[in-house]
């Protein structure tokens, strides 16, 4: 049997579904689990959302050392080393397409030294606030069902900038923060290549990743996989090409890795949707198989015991099905009558 490599779906979102984005996934939330992730297109509205005065962008002062791991050729270590000048050379070769990219990666013992990538703290290209029924991105984990753990752990969950500084910049295989769900906002610059595991394929991936190199932790190391592997394992995994001005939705439980095909600016935040929790590898987030602590991980992990069947409905009901809710008789106040403290 040939494992394909299927393409997710694209839409174009109307403004009033970008508007009450949470809803709008909710309600297509299975689409999502069964592809990993689904690519948004907005309409030109989009841009009222954004800053209109530009931010500093610090200068590279790192660089990507890929090398191939033992002499399996399709695993590959993504280090991140201080730059040295000397070094650095420019490139300015594009990466054309994603099949390229693997071509070019180092064979045996060879190293190779690429662009890198820069988080910019504290900076956001989105306005801080929007028109009432506009779609507010920093308001998107406060909003989603992590409100049920208050407001003061959701400021956790504040937007990441991230600066891509030349071609083939490389995103190692991880999985989202909490494997929450994540919107991945690409502002400017060239195409970004993703290659998504979704969650179903998940522990299939895991396991005989596991099996066939316990050496190596996919929390704990930085790698990057070639897609060839994942035929080897016939995991259906999902490839995405994002260009700028477009969203990717990456679902809750999903591994990705990405690379660029030149500079990029892109901005990402992660909320939740019903679904995390009720899946095994939210429960289980801090735990990996070479048992280090997850020492990358500094957040707060999600209380579950504020996450029951009754809190999850309670929450579906007053804040995703909104037209159900305004003919519903006056008892649903009541059930729900816990999350309106939360939600002060
Ligand atoms: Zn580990």
């Amino acid at each position: 049997m040939s494992i394909e490599s299927f393409d997710i779906l694209t839409i174009e979102i109307k403004d009033n579904e970008m508007n009450d984005l949470l809803e709008y996934l909710y309600q297509n939330e299975s689409l999502l689990k069964e592809n990993g992730a689904i690519k948004l297109i907005p309409t030109s509205n989009f841009k009222n959302l954004l800053k209109k005065t530009p931010i500093n962008i610090p200068l590279c002062s790192t660089i990507q050392e890929v090398k191939q791991i033992h002499n399996e050729n399709l695993i590959y270590s993504i280090k991140t080393n201080s730059l040295n000048e000397n070094k650095e050379k420019k490139e300015n070769n594009l990466i054309n397409d994603d099949e390229i990219f693997w071509l070019l990666l180092p064979n045996g013992s060879n190293t190779q030294h690429i662009s890198s990538i820069s988080q910019i703290n504290s900076q956001s290209l989105f306005l801080k606030r929007v028109q009432r029924d506009q779609f507010d991105f920093h308001q998107l984990p406060f909003k989603s069902l992590l409100k049920l753990s208050g407001k003061k752990f959701c400021n956790q969950y504040s937007s990441t900038l991230i600066k891509a500084h030349g071609p083939a910049a490389i995103f190692p295989l991880s999985s989202n923060k909490q494997n929450l769900y994540q919107l991945n906002y690409h502002h400017e610059g060239r195409l970004r290549y993703w290659y998504i595991i979704p969650s179903e394929e998940r522990k299939k991936f895991d396991d005989l990743f596991t099996e066939n190199h316990p050496s190596i932790c996919i929390k704990h190391d930085e790698i990057l996989i070639d897609p060839l592997l994942f035929q080897k394992y016939e995991i259906k995994y999902k490839r995405v090409i994002q260009n700028s001005g477009e969203i990717l939705i990456l679902s809750g439980g999903i591994l990705s890795q990405s690379f660029t095909q030149h500079e990029i600016l892109c901005e990402s935040i992660h909320f939740s949707l019903p679904s995390c929790f009720y899946n095994e590898l939210t429960v289980n987030s801090s735990v990996c198989h070479c048992k280090l602590s997850a020492s990358s991980n500094q957040d707060e992990s999600i209380d579950l015991n504020l996450y029951n069947d009754e809190t999850i409905q309670g929450y579906i009901q007053k804040y995703l099905q909104l037209n159900i809710h305004q003919n519903k008789d006056s008892t649903l106040d009541k059930d729900t009558s816990f999350l309106i403290n939360i939600n002060e």
